[in-house]
Order: structure tokens, then C-alpha cells, then sequence
């Protein structure tokens, strides 16, 4: 049984999706006016980690995360640099997707953008005011809580604070100010707005969850997720706005993942201590080990980040890998044993245990550990056979699966007729299209030479070679394939 932890309740609860077997998921996505920060991160890719979890456990998922691409935020940004929106969020949108792709973050189904879906926020504002729940005032449009009894339900705020009536247009403001907020901002001079239906203007930051949502994943939904910052007023205003026009539910289950902190103070610019991945990428971070340690904090605790806690998260990692090398490279006598059956057995499901209970990461991780450690005394031992060491192996790929920490394996074939144009020294043109260094192709190319001459000892030498620097080599009938594969850290 999954459970997960639902803001609106409060408690664990057994997850069960509206459809057996189908999710359907919404995670707020990122305001594109900067580059994205290791607190955004954390929320990713604890996001990513509850998705993959869910994909392994069988469940076909549909994930929908939205571009914020006009806010407050965005527009004070463009403004700033004299620039249009566009031109300025295109920046930070393809630098969102280069970010996810290093930190090995599986990409949704859509990324719907807040500015190419302005109709149909402009068809729920129409909705709401017709049905009583919202007022025009001054060109802009306003929701009115006093009108949704149940405002409040996910933040848990007092109610008897409410001040119904007064306006809030900002789209982020604080739990002390509780106020009518802003569905859609009347036109001002020097900011860019959509003509519409419901006059000239643009959209308030929340209606556009509430329209790309239900767009995309029906009227009511299975998870929705972001970080706690997100719970009021967000995520408590789009409640108010999905519900009141549906009538019906709008998610079933509400996750949110607390700060990540830096150095036990809350990250900003203003204190130097807010990082993007760039900023670690330039300092040399392995962003694998980045990944690592973002998700290997508990979501429902705040994450304190140090380059001490990085490096920790490097070595544990580093350990994995190792311990998947060694499994890859040593020589195993012919067989399969029980002892390691079993091992298997029990790590995959202390593994799938751990997550199951409100994504349980340390438990899982401990699973891991504590295979690493008992296969370690088997091979001390001589008593991992081959069978065995290759069920370890496939279990560790079916678990990076879930937790995506190993290198992407990436790797080629050279043609054989490719091969043999290199061997005969016809020029470097050839190679052009093969993404390996001079160096390592030279000595692929060396390799085929030597088998070419029946020198299997220097063949056999070059391909160890390749392997200790992370290249793995099969001889095929069309040529070789290569295939990187995670290296073992030297010593020192
Ligand atoms: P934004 O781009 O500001 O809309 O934020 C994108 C996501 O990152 C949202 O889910 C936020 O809740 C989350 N987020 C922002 N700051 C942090 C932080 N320091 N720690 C964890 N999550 C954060
Ligand atoms: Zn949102």
C-alpha cells in the first residue's frame, strides 16, 4: 500500500487514483524570470522522485507541469532590461530545460505556458462571475471569498481573519492579508496585456494553475505538488477559483516539499547565498551528486544545504558506483547462489517499502546500503557467482530507475567499414559524428588494427584500458559498440 502525506487533511493517507492505475499529476513549474535555484530544485526533484517512484510501481502517469511565463515577476523583469516578455523568459525557458536535463529530471507530458492558454483563463473568470463568485472593480476582476465558505482548507488559515472585500492585485502576498485577490489585472501603461472578451489585461499568477490544469487533467486530479511556500496563497486561491467553478473536488491528494535552506539561513540574493545549478556546475559540482543530495533529504524536512552535506552526498554515491563497477569488472565463477536470491529479493523490497511510506527515501537508501554491505562479504568470500553479480546489477538498473543517479549511459557503434578507414589512416573526417575524444577513438582504432593483425593480447590490453577509464567495448559483426559506463573513483 502507498500512502502519502496530504496537506488538505493533514495526515498520511492510502493513495488510490481517481482511475485504477492512472495518475494524473500537476506540479507547479518554475516563474521564468531567473535562473532556477537549488530550492527549486529540491521541489523538482522531489517531484521527480514521487513520479518515478509511482512509474515503477506500475501506474501509467500523465504530468503536467506549467511554464510561468507572465507574473508580476516576469513583467517587472522584461521592464528592468527594456526587452519584451518573450525575449526575456525565452532565456530562462531554455535554461529550465538544459537544468532538468542535466540533473536527470524526466521530463513531463506538457509544459504549458500561462501566455498561450490566456482564453482559457479568460473563459474561467467569465465562469466565476457569473456564477457570483467574482466582481469586476476598476477594469481588473476579483475573487470573493467571503462567497467559497471553504477558503482556507488547505492552509488551515483563520477564517474570522478574512478581509472579504478588500483587494489584494499583487500575485504573492502574505497570510496576514488575507484579501479578494486579483483573477485579472486591468491594462497599465508600459505592461503587456491581451485583448479579450473581459477587457484589456493580463492574468492573475493563480488562475493560470486553475486553467492549464483542468486543460489538461480534467476537473478533478489525482496529485498535485510544489513547495510549502505554494500552499498559501497559491495553491489555497486555486482551490477557490477550480472548485467554485466545477463544484467538484479539484485534487485528491496535495504534497508539498519544505526549503531548502543554505548554511541553516533561508536563501537570497541579497546574502550571496542563493545558488543555481550554474553556479555549482561552475565549481565543478557533479550535479549527480547534487541530485543526490536533494533527494536524499526526507521532503517533509527542510533541507539544510552545505558543500560539507555535498561532498558527503558525492562519497555515498561514489560508493554505489564502485560497488557497480566492481560488480561489472571482476570475474565471477559460473553459477547463481540462494544467499544472493534472497538478497535480492529483500532489497527490492525494503527498496519499494521505504518509498511507499510517504516517499521514505532513507529507508530505501538503507536497503541499498545494506545490500552493498552483504554482497561485499559474499565477494570477500568467493561466493557471488556470475548469475548473481548480474541479478545485483540488473536490480541496481531497475532501482536507478526510480533514483537516476547513475551516469545516463550513453554510447555508439562505430561501423566496421568506419574502422577500417581510420586503420588505414584515411583522414579524421570520418569520425566526425562520433562523440568520443581523439584519444579514445585512436586507441579503438588501434584496437582494430591489432585484431586486424591477430594481436589479441594488445587488443585485449586496449579494451581493459578503455574499461578502467569508463569505456565499455563489444565486438559485433557491424563493428564495435562503446558504451560509458559509471568509473571508479581513484583512490586519492
Ligand atoms: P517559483 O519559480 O518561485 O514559482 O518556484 C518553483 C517551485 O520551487 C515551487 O514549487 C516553489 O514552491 C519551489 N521553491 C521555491 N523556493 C524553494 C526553496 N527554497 N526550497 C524548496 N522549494 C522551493
Ligand atoms: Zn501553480
Amino acid at each position: 500500500m502507498i500512502k502519502f502525506f496530504n496537506t488538505l487533511s493533514g495526515r498520511k493517507e492510502e493513495f488510490q487514483p481517481l482511475v485504477p492505475g492512472e495518475v494524473k499529476l500537476y506540479t507547479c513549474g518554475p516563474t521564468v524570470y531567473d535562473y532556477a535555484h537549488i530550492g527549486n530544485f529540491r521541489a523538482y526533484i522531489f517531484e521527480d522522485l514521487l513520479k518515478r517512484f509511482l512509474l515503477f510501481m506500475g501506474y501509467t502517469l500523465t504530468h503536467v507541469m506549467n511554464i510561468t511565463d507572465v507574473d508580476d515577476k516576469t513583467i517587472r523583469g522584461a521592464a528592468a532590461q527594456g526587452i519584451s516578455l518573450s525575449a526575456f523568459t525565452d532565456t530562462y525557458i531554455k535554461a529550465f530545460f538544459e537544468d532538468i536535463r542535466t540533473l536527470r529530471i524526466a521530463p513531463a507530458d506538457h509544459y504549458p505556458k500561462a501566455t498561450e492558454h490566456i482564453p482559457e483563463m479568460v473563459a474561467m473568470v467569465k465562469g466565476l462571475v457569473q456564477k457570483g463568485y467574482a466582481y469586476k472593480r476598476d477594469e481588473s476582476y476579483y475573487f470573493s471569498i467571503a462567497k467559497f465558505p471553504e477558503y482556507g482548507k488547505l492552509s488551515k488559515i483563520n477564517i474570522e481573519e478574512l478581509q472579504s472585500g478588500q483587494r489584494v492585485d499583487a500575485d504573492e502576498y502574505e497570510k496576514e492579508s488575507v484579501h479578494d485577490f486579483a483573477l485579472w489585472k486591468a491594462k497599465k501603461e508600459g505592461e503587456p496585456f491581451w485583448q479579450t472578451e473581459i477587457g484589456a489585461g493580463r492574468p492573475g499568477w493563480h488562475i493560470e494553475c486553475s486553467a492549464m490544469s483542468s486543460k489538461y487533467l480534467g476537473e478533478t486530479f489525482d496529485i498535485h505538488c510544489g513547495g510549502v511556500d505554494n500552499i498559501f496563497p497559491h495553491h489555497e486561491n486555486e482551490i477557490a477559483q477550480s472548485e467554485a467553478l466545477s463544484g467538484k473536488p479539484f485534487v485528491r491528494y496535495w504534497l508539498h516539499c519544505h526549503h531548502l535552506i543554505v548554511d541553516g539561513e533561508k536563501m537570497s540574493k541579497s546574502k550571496g547565498n542563493q545558488f543555481t545549478l550554474r553556479d555549482l556546475l561552475a565549481r565543478n559540482v557533479d550535479p549527480l551528486a547534487l541530485r543526490f543530495l536533494l533527494m536524499s533529504t526526507h521532503y517533509r524536512k527542510t533541507l539544510n544545504f552545505t558543500f560539507e552535506a555535498l561532498c558527503q552526498a558525492e562519497s555515498s554515491l561514489q560508493r554505489i558506483k564502485d560497488f557497480e563497477y566492481e560488480l561489472r569488472t571482476r570475474s565471477f565463477g559460473e553459477g547463481k547462489s540462494q544467499a544472493a536470491a534472497k538478497l535480492i529479493n529483500q532489497t527490492k523490497e525494503r527498496f519499494i517499502q521505504g518509498l511507499s511510506d510517504d516517499l521514505n527515501i532513507s529507508a530505501s537508501l538503507t536497503a541499498l546500503y545494506d545490500l552493498i554491505k552483504e554482497a561485499n562479504i559474499l565477494m570477500s568470500e568467493n561466493r557471488l557467482l556470475r548469475s548473481d553479480a548480474e541479478g545485483i546489477l540488473n536490480l541496481l538498473c531497475s532501482l536507478d530507475d526510480v533514483l537516476a543517479v547513475f551516469p545516463a549511459p550513453e554510447g555508439g557503434m562505430i561501423e566496421k567499414a568506419v574502422l577500417d578507414s581510420l586503420a588505414a589512416d584515411k583522414g579524421p573526417g570520418l569520425a566526425i559524428n562520433i562523440p568520443l575524444s581523439d584519444e579514445v577513438l585512436q586507441k579503438i582504432v588501434l584496437r582494430h588494427r591489432a585484431r586486424a593483425e591477430r594481436d589479441f593480447r594488445l587488443a585485449d590490453e586496449i579494451r581493459h584500458h578503455l574499461l578502467k577509464q569508463g569505456i565499455a567495448l563489444e565486438d559485433t559483426r557491424q563493428g564495435v559498440r562503446w558504451k560509458t559506463i559509471p568509473a571508479k573513483k581513484q583512490p586519492g
